[in-house]
C-alpha cells in the first residue's frame, strides 16, 4: 500500500476525554472514529488489524472442530422472557418496538438465539457434541463506556456454545476450547494470565476468564505460584478487602495468605469461558432421544472480546512514541521511508524497486511516498507501529545496503538487499 493512496491522517492532538493511551493511540493513528458514546467507526488502517484478529480467531476456532453460524443481532423480546433474563440483564439491553408493536432487544449476548436453533436443529444424540460460533457486534448499554473501543457500548466479540448429552461431555468441550483459547492468545503473542472468575449474569458453574496482563486493566488478579489463581472479585471478603486497601496505596507486593503467598496484577479481560449445564436447555426445553428418555443437554459458552483485543495489545506494546505492533496482527509487516525522494530520482526508483519486492513476495508493505518531511514520516511511521522500517536514502544506495529499524527497540542495522526478505 502506498500512503498516497491510502488514507491515513494522524492526529497530533489527544482527545480530551482519552485515559487509556490505547485509546489516545487508536484515535491519533486515524483506525478509529467516535459516533457516539461508546460506539465507535473502524477506519481502514484499524479495521486492517481488527480484521487479522478476526482471522486468527476463526482460524483456530475452525481447526478445533468448532462450527461457524451468523445469528441475528435483532433479537424477539419473547426468548429473553423465556429465560427470565430480560429482568436480570436489565438497563444493559437496549429494547425497542416494530411497527406491530413487537419487542426486540439488541442482542448483548447469543444464548437464548442459539438454544432456540438448537432446539429446533438437534434431534439425537447423533447430533452431538456440537460447538458453534459466531463472530459478530453485540450492543450492552454500558453504564460507563470508557476507554474507547476497550469498554464500547457497540463491539464486535466471539461467543460459541457447546451442546453436550452429559456433564462429562460438557467438560471435555470446556476443556477443548480452553486449549484453543490459550493457542489463540498465544498466537498473538500476549502475556496472559487464567483466572477463576464469577460467572455473572451469564449463568452457570465452572468459569475461567483470560487476562492480558498491563497496569491499566480494571480487573485485579491474585495468583500464587502453584495452584491458585483467581478474580479478586471471587475472594473471601477479608482478603479482599486486605488486597484493595493495599492496592489503593499502590502497593502490589506480594502477601501472606491462606492460600500462600500471593502476587497481585491488573489485567484486560479478552476471554471468559463458562460451564452453563442445562440452564438454558432446561428453560428452554432443549433436550434428545438418549437410551429411551427426554435428555436435557448440557451447555457451555466461551466468549472472546474481538475487538477489545486491539485496544489491550496496545497497552500491552507502546512506547512513548506510538504502537509496537506484534507482527500477528500488525497492520503491515514493515513501513518502507524513503528520504527525500522527490529529490533523489535513485531514492524513489530504489523505493520503488524494493516496494514491488515486497508485494511480489507478499509481505505487506506500507510505503510512505508522501511529500513530507523525514521527521513526519519517522514519527508517523512509529506510531502506527508496523514491526520493521525499511529506509531508503541515497547514502545507503551508495553503500549497496539497505537500513533497517525494528520498532521494539529502535535498533538500527544494515543488511544487502538479498537479505531484506529474510527478515519477514
Ligand atoms: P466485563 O467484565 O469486562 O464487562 P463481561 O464479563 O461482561 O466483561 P462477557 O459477557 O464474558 O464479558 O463477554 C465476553 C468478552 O467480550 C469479554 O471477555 C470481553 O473481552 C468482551 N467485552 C465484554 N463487554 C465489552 C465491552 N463493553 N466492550 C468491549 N468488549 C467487551
Ligand atoms: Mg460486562
Amino acid at each position: 500500500m502506498k500512503a498516497s493512496s491510502f488514507h491515513y491522517k494522524t492526529l497530533k492532538e489527544v482527545p480530551k476525554d482519552a485515559e487509556l493511551v490505547s485509546h489516545k493511540l487508536m484515535v491519533r493513528a486515524n483506525m478509529i472514529k467516535p459516533l457516539a458514546s461508546g460506539i465507535y467507526s473502524w477506519l481502514p488502517l484499524g479495521l486492517k488489524i481488527l480484521n487479522k484478529v478476526e482471522e486468527i480467531i476463526r482460524k483456530n476456532m475452525n481447526e478445533y472442530g468448532c462450527l461457524e453460524v451468523l445469528m441475528p443481532m435483532v433479537q424477539p423480546k419473547s426468548l429473553w422472557d423465556e429465560t427470565g433474563r430480560s429482568e436480570k440483564m436489565g438497563q444493559e439491553l437496549l429494547g425497542f418496538s416494530d411497527r406491530n408493536d413487537r419487542k426486540f432487544y439488541l442482542g448483548p449476548t447469543h444464548e437464548e438465539v442459539i438454544t432456540d436453533i438448537c432446539r429446533q436443529e438437534l434431534q439425537s444424540h447423533k447430533d452431538l457434541p456440537k460447538t458453534f460460533y459466531q463472530i459478530q457486534t453485540k450492543f450492552r448499554d454500558e453504564i460507563r463506556p470508557r476507554f474507547g473501543i476497550m469498554r464500547g457500548r457497540e463491539f464486535l466479540m466471539k461467543d460459541a456454545y457447546s451442546f453436550d448429552i452429559d456433564e462429562n461431555g460438557m467438560n471435555k468441550s470446556y476443556a477443548t476450547m480452553k486449549e484453543c483459547y490459550k493457542k489463540i492468545f498465544d498466537e498473538i503473542g500476549f502475556d496472559y494470565k487464567i483466572v477463576k472468575a464469577d460467572s455473572g449474569a451469564i449463568g452457570g458453574n465452572m468459569s475461567e476468564e483470560f487476562h492480558v496482563l498491563a497496569n491499566s486493566g480494571e480487573d485485579t488478579l491474585v495468583f500464587n505460584e502453584k495452584d491458585f489463581s483467581s478474580n479478586l472479585e471471587l475472594l473471601e471478603e477479608d482478603l479482599k478487602k486486605q488486597i484493595e486497601d493495599k492496592i489503593n496505596n499502590n502497593d502490589f507486593s506480594d502477601i501472606e495468605s491462606k492460600h500462600g503467598k500471593l502476587s497481585i496484577m491488573k489485567g484486560i479481560e479478552v476471554g471468559h469461558i463458562f460451564e452453563l449445564g442445562n440452564k438454558y436447555s432446561e428453560s428452554m426445553g432443549l433436550s434428545v432421544q438418549y437410551n429411551n428418555v427426554q435428555k436435557i443437554l448440557e451447555m457451555g459458552c466461551y466468549g472472546i472480546g474481538v475487538s477489545r483485543i486491539v485496544a489491550a495489545t496496545i497497552e500491552q506494546n507502546h512506547d512513548d512514541q506510538g504502537i509496537i505492533f506484534p507482527r500477528s496482527i500488525s497492520p503491515f509487516d514493515c513501513s518502507l521511508i524513503s528520504i527525500n525522494e522527490n529529490k533523489s530520482n535513485k531514492v524513489k526508483e530504489k523505493s520503488l524497486e524494493i516496494y514491488n519486492l515486497f508485494i511480489t513476495n507478499n509481505i505487506e508493505v506500507f510505503y510512505d511516498d508522501r511529500d513530507v518531511s523525514l521527521g513526519v514520516k519517522f514519527s508517523d511511521a512509529n506510531l502506527m507501529g508496523n514491526p520493521y522500517q525499511i529506509v531508503i536514502s541515497e547514502g545507503n544506495i551508495q553503500e549497496n545496503l539497505i537500513e533497517v529499524i525494528d520498532r521494539r527497540d529502535q535498533s538500527k542495522s544494515k543488511i544487502k538487499e538479498t537479505e531484506l526478505l529474510g527478515l519477514f
